[in-house]
């Protein structure tokens, strides 16, 4: 019975996926005497914790009831109040949690405040698909960086590109359109200014989306963007440069001028580890690093790559001169190769799709 409790609560928080950073996904199921009396989730940052609506529509009969959280309860005050006391003052005889929490300061103190407080708390009910869910987020919160995604589309011989520079399309119309939905897992999509140059792609989520589009950063030392590109121009959604130290003011104004954001780092090149610190100040959770070649490369070298998401369609491209999916330096030995699992086959249109993980 927990199990089929906590499985809804689960499907409660994905419901919000997307739409919560840099909150959690987390979902909540009140259950008394066997019949279910209150559920929710919790829908965006600054909104209530799920805990709160699940609580508020059980109302009286929270009092004596079991509560199903896919997340340890919160114990300090955030944005809201903890919902740890909140669950004490309604009185609930028992609380099931499927995870802990992974923020070290706050680990297990939410379940140590229930059970003081003479409350039965269950901890561990479905912890890895919990676990799963909200891989980012944790991944985020322990290592203060953005969870990276790399993405590439690619020939059946591992091209990304002819070597005339042409990428549209190596895949089919299904597989593009999956692309959409992934991109909007994440908080922001990244590409090199050599991508912006060849393609002037406008990296938004279409077909059909209407929700909040992720942010687009742009990895251009010299800020080569040009100012008629479609991230520049379009309004379509937030857009950030990242340009080396040298860049000017007088440079940026213009960029600046089309509502642009400038992140100036303080050397004369974008070191990858240092910029996934700077976009995790900037509550960047997760990144969806769309290329090119060169830009693949450089999160291979620092081997700062936590998932690969890699759309292969059955077209043969060859040539030394076209680019594949990971260019750069590469690594020189197998030893160092990054090794990593297939979670995920799928065959989506006439390609196939495959999620690996670190
Ligand atoms: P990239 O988009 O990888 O851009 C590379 C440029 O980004 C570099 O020359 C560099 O220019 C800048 N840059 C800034 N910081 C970094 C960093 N840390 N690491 C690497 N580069 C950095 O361009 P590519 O030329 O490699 O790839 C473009 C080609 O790939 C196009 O032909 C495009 O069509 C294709 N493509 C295909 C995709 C697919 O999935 N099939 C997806 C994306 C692109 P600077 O020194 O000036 O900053
Ligand atoms: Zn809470």
């Amino acid at each position: 019975m927990d199990e089929r409790y906590m499985r809804l609560a689960l499907q409660l928080a994905e419901s919000a996926r997307g739409q919560t950073s840099p909150n959690p996904l987390v979902g909540a199921v009140v259950v008394k005497n066997g019949e279910i009396v209150g559920f929710g989730a919790h829908l965006k940052a600054g909104e209530p914790h799920a805990e709160v609506h699940a609580l508020r529509m059980a109302g009286e009969k929270a009092e004596g009831a079991t509560v199903y959280v896919t997340l340890e309860p919160c114990s300090h005050y955030g944005r809201t109040p903890p919902c740890a006391d909140l669950l004490i003052e309604k009185k609930v005889k028992r609380v099931v949690v499927a995870t802990t929490d992974p923020n070290p300061l706050v680990a297990g103190k939410g379940i140590e405040k229930l059970r003081r407080a003479g409350i039965d708390v269950t901890v561990g009910v479905l912890k890895e698909e919990a676990d799963a869910l909200n891989e980012m987020f944790f991944h985020y919160i322990s290592t203060k960086t953005p969870y990276v995604t790399l993405k590439y589309a690619m020939s059946l011989d591992g091209k990304i590109a002819t070597k005339t520079g042409e990428s549209k399309w190596i895949t089919s119309e299904d597989a593009r359109r999956d692309v959409h939905r992934e991109r909007r897992m994440h908080d922001a999509i990244v590409v090199g200014v050599g991508t912006i140059l060849a393609d002037d792609p406008s990296l938004t989520v279409r077909f059909g989306h209407e929700g909040k589009q992720p942010i687009r950063i742009v990895l251009d030392t010299h800020l080569r963007t040009p100012l008629h590109a479609n991230v520049v121009t379009d309004r379509m959604a937030p857009t950030w440069i990242v340009v080396g130290h040298h860049v000017t003011e007088e440079q940026m104004k213009p960029y600046e001028h089309a509502g642009v954001q400038i992140i100036r780092m303080n050397e004369n090149k974008i070191d990858v580890p240092t910029l996934l610190l700077e976009l995790g100040k900037r509550n960047v959770m997760s990144i969806f690093v769309e290329g090119g070649a060169h830009v693949h490369g450089s999160f291979l070298r620092s081997r700062s790559v936590q998932q690969v998401l890699a759309y292969i369609a059955p077209t043969l491209i060859g040539g030394n001169e076209a680019p594949s999916a990971i260019g750069g330096e590469g690594f020189g030995r197998m030893i160092d190769a990054l090794r990593l699992q297939v979670k995920h086959v799928e065959r989506i249109g006439s390609d196939i799709k495959i999620v690996a993980k670190g």
